[in-house]
């Protein structure tokens, strides 16, 4: 069942205590993609690049199973992301954010991609998030979206807007608090709950996710006992993608709560792999086996 990712696809340059890296395949769009290519096809992916954006980045993408025929190209920069991460690696800065191709970007749905019943809102402004939703004509569909604080901040309306027409939310711990105003994180995902979506998902970074639900329902997932982080990067984009990939594999369009559980679990399993290299290095070279192999480890560490 036909996936459409749309968010950012970037440049990245990503500097750790341990090495500095530049011109890297960033973007939350490709990363998500990637991921959910991982578990079903067709993924499409849409976005906007700069004519000045490395063709092996695009090759990868392609080879791996994501279709490119929703990507515009422009005449100006790509947008480029740079960021650092410090001894601790849960701590990042950001050195520069150049939107470029970003800035005036009108987002325009392919008609042959529009009927997509699974649709991921990758990190993107709120109001490109709208655009791409009111082009999506599904009647049944199940629309995941994630964002960032920067969001919170400055489109804190159409992040509302945004809100009441998903199914899914995924935000990270810090943003779920101040986004929902409170510190307690089972009372911050029960107030997001009343903001419009079905389902929230609040990601733990190296303890993994909480999901809630309908009625109470809840699920509280870990993350693989990674040893190795090279560089987290886009983990969360790729938590997403695989969430959703979960999902249309078993064509789940009005999951049950076992399906979003597992569907979480193999987000989380997938996120693992990004952390093990910079980019999507090692995401790209996961096979279905090494997948597996952690998943059912995953599992027996799991339950009791
Ligand atoms: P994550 O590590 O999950 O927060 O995702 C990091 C990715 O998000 C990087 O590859 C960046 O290129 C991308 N990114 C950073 N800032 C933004 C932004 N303002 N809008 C969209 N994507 C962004």
């Amino acid at each position: 069942m036909k996936i459409l990712v749309g968010g950012s696809v970037a440049i990245d340059n990503v500097k750790t205590p341990s090495a500095n890296e530049t011109n890297l395949l960033g973007g939350s769009a490709s990363y998500a993609a990637l991921a959910a290519a991982k578990l079903t096809t067709p993924v499409h992916l849409l976005g906007i690049i700069g004519n000045d954006f490395p063709q092996e980045h695009l090759e990868m993408l392609a080879k791996n199973g994501v279709d490119l025929s929703g990507l515009e190209t422009s005449d100006q920069p790509s947008f480029t992301w740079t960021g650092e991460y410090h001894e601790n690696m849960n701590e990042r800065s950001t050195h520069s954010v150049a939107i470029n191709v970003l800035e005036n970007w009108q987002v325009k749905v392919p008609t042959d991609l529009a009927d997509a019943p699974f649709i991921i809102l990758a990190n993107m402004a709120p109001v490109n998030q709208l655009q791409m939703l009111e082009q999506c004509t599904a009647a049944e569909k199940f629309v995941v979206a994630d964002t960032m604080d920067l969001w919170i901040n400055v489109a804190n309306e159409e992040l509302h807007q945004v809100l009441k027409k998903i199914d899914l939310l995924v935000i990270n711990e810090g943003e779920a608090r101040e986004f929902s105003g409170t510190s307690q994180l089972i009372l911050a995902g029960e107030k997001l709950l009343e903001k419009g979506p079905r389902y929230i998902v609040i990601k733990l970074g190296e303890f993994g996710a909480l999901l809630f639900g309908p009625d109470h329902s809840f699920f509280r997932c870990g993350a693989w006992p990674l040893r190795e982080l090279a560089d987290p990067t886009g983990a969360g984009d790729t938590f997403l993608g695989g969430l959703v990939g979960s999902l249309a594999a078993e064509g789940a369009i009005q999951p049950s709560f076992q399906q979003l559980k597992q569907a979480i679990v193999k987000g989380s399993i997938l996120a693992s792999f990004t952390c093990e290299n910079f980019s999507t290095k090692s995401l790209e070279s996961a096979k279905k086996e090494h997948f597996s192999a952690r998943l059912e480890q995953f599992q027996r560490i799991s339950t009791w």
